[in-house]
């Protein structure tokens, strides 16, 4: 959903224009777009490192629940970013943005919320 978001406002910023420019041309946007593709590439390295742990039979707990916390929240970050390089187009029902916020949110309730995780993380921690 991120990425999918990511991929969206990336084209629409190179596309839109406001003020005789692309917005992608604004340093504002420029940073939005930065920061979204950090958050995604965090994130996928947080996943495959917890899958690298489990592959290997080590203990993978705190790191699944840190991926699926971490991963679940950058999802409704970059959307919302997403929807907000959009403008007000972002916000109505035909934007495929708009489904990617909403959709994003529903992930840190499901499959463990992200309440739970941090109780996993917090629990593990004291194994340390
Ligand atoms: C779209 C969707 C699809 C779903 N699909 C499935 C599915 O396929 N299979 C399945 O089994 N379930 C599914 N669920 C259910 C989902 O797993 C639960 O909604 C989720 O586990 C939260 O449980 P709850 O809704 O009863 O909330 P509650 O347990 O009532 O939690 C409410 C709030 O209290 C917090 N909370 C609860 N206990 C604690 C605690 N001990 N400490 C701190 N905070 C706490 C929670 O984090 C949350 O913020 C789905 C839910 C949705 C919305």
């Amino acid at each position: 959903m991120a990425k999918g978001a990511f991929q969206e406002a990336l084209a629409y910023a190179q596309n839109r224009e406001q003020f005789g420019k692309k917005i992608s041309e604004f340093q504002a946007i420029q940073f939005m777009l930065a920061e979204m593709a950090i958050e995604i590439e965090a994130a996928e390295l947080m996943t495959y490192r917890a899958a690298w742990l489990i592959d290997r039979g080590l203990p993978f707990i705190k790191s699944a629940s840190m991926a699926k916390a971490y991963a679940s929240e950058m999802a409704e970050r970059v959307a919302s970013k997403a929807l907000q390089i959009f403008g007000g187009s972002g916000y109505l029902k035909p934007a495929l943005v708009e489904r990617f916020y909403r959709d994003a949110r529903v992930l840190q309730v499901y499959e463990g919320t992200s309440q739970i995780q941090r109780m996993i993380i917090f629990k593990e921690l004291l194994k340390i």
